[in-house]
């Protein structure tokens, strides 16, 4: 079965705060808090420091045990924008601007329960 990485429409919901809402060409539907997108976000240093804490795109770092928890502002972008054709890039209000989100990568960490129950299965694999 063919995924389709190509949006049908994007939907950045900058004012409600809500997140981003995705609908593809092959009918599929994901929505991504803009917490999830922030951890996700697909630039070499957060790639890094993900590989490092054996953390998926999206999941969210972990305080070390018995660390209080530090406060941070739930991550917000400022401003978002389109990169040619194939992606979508967001200034966040932490002043991180570096990553650039492909709709092939977004659609492969569409984190609607659907999908990561096919992720949980490939991973077993
Ligand atoms: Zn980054
Ligand atoms: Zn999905």
């Amino acid at each position: 079965m063919a995924v389709s990485a190509d949006p049908k429409s994007v939907k950045v919901n900058l004012t409600t705060g809500t997140g981003m809402d995705i609908e593809w060409q092959d009918g599929h539907r994901s929505h991504y808090s803009f917490p999830f997108l922030r951890d996700a976000c697909p630039c070499a240093l957060c790639n890094e420091e993900r590989e490092k804490a054996g953390r998926e795109p999206g999941d969210s770092p972990q305080a070390a045990p018995g660390a209080l928890p530090m406060f941070k502002p739930a991550a917000k972008p400022v401003s978002a924008e389109g990169v040619g054709k194939y992606a979508i890039k967001f200034n966040w209000n932490d002043g991180h601007d570096l990553g650039i989100y492909s709709w092939k990568f977004l659609r492969e960490v569409c984190p609607c329960e659907e999908c990561r129950a096919v992720r949980a299965v490939i991973k077993a694999e």
